[in-house]
């Protein structure tokens, strides 16, 4: 027994390693990444409840030569820890702007195009200018109201006025606002209010149960009915099957989006499936 505790022990501190190691890997080959142009954008669509495309999810893809595809879950939160996000976020929010760009030029019509935000982000000084500038750079003002950036509810637990500043400033300038994994966290009803939020995105967790759970469906029928009421938009996340579809479909929410409909495409695969360009 002795023996096998001691092999627990040597097969912990080398799993502990390895994921160290690859922490340190991933923090080194972010900066590269960036530069050899290994940072992929993805679209998911996003549809209303007759199925038609309202908008899209922009979410970034790492392809690396070496360590393959990594998702954002690994090196977001990387990228937050060592800084690199600044850099990385103005690099993904300059190539989505310039794509929407590029699709409304070509006369497509979707009434959104979403991007997220890292709360780090937001609070870099000059952020707010630097949007600006690519809004102007790409959009006319009439498609401005467009770009909606996603902010995860965990903002809420920043200091508020300061968050409340920066977020009426972005709205100064056109940008929309959601408040994504909306019901995991900190949220106060009164915060929608004062942070003047145009959408809510309810999250995957409370859907994945919809079906059989009593309580999740009275906090999902809760939370479309309060943010109805106050006049947000509704985005569903991870819609995974046709039941929870027609389950939710009935609440006529702004928009659905998961893997019932698509998982996350290149730009090629969404052009393709979703855009008569
Ligand atoms: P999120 O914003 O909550 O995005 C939804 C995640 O759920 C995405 O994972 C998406 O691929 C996945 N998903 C969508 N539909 C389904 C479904 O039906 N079932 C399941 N199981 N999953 C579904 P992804 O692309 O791996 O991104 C993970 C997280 O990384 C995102 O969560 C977001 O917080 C962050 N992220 C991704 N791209 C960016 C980015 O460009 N900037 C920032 N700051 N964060 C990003
Ligand atoms: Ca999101
Ligand atoms: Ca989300
Ligand atoms: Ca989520």
């Amino acid at each position: 027994a002795k023996a096998l505790g001691r092999d627990g022990v040597i097969l912990f501190n080398r799993a502990l390693a390895n994921r160290v190691e690859r922490k340190l890997l991933i923090e080194q080959s972010l900066h590269l990444a960036l530069k050899e142009n290994n940072l992929e954008i993805y679209f998911q669509p996003q549809m209303d409840m007759n199925q038609q495309l309202v908008g899209c999810e922009v979410l970034s893809r790492w392809e690396d030569p070496e360590f393959g595809v990594i998702c954002p879950n690994e090196f977001i939160p990387i990228a937050e820890s060592t800084g690199v996000i600044i850099e990385l976020g103005e690099y993904i929010l300059d190539r989505s702007l310039k794509t929407f760009q590029e699709w409304l030029s070509k006369g497509v019509e979707i009434k959104q195009f979403s991007i997220n935000i890292s709360v780090r982000q937001l609070f870099y000084m000059g952020f707010v200018n630097k949007v600006d500038q690519l809004m102007q750079k790409y959009l006319d003002e009439k498609d401005r109201h467009k770009i909606v950036f996603e902010i995860t509810e965990s903002v809420l637990a920043e200091d508020i006025t300061k968050v409340t500043k920066i977020l009426s400033e972005l709205k100064a300038i056109g940008i929309s606002l959601s408040m994504d994994d909306f019901g995991t966290g900190y949220s106060s009803l009164n915060y929608l209010r004062t942070l003047n939020v145009d959408e809510l995105k309810i999250d995957k967790t409370f859907i994945d149960h919809f079906n059989d759970s009593d309580t999740d469906q009275v906090m999902v029928t809760t939370i479309i009915a309060i943010a109805q009421n106050f006049g947000l938009k509704v985005v569903i996340e991870g819609v995974e099957t046709q039941e929870q579809f027609d389950l939710l479909a009935i609440y006529d929410c702004f928009a659905y989006q998961g893997f019932y409909f698509s998982k996350p495409l290149s730009q090629k695969e969404f052009e393709k499936n979703y855009l008569t360009l």
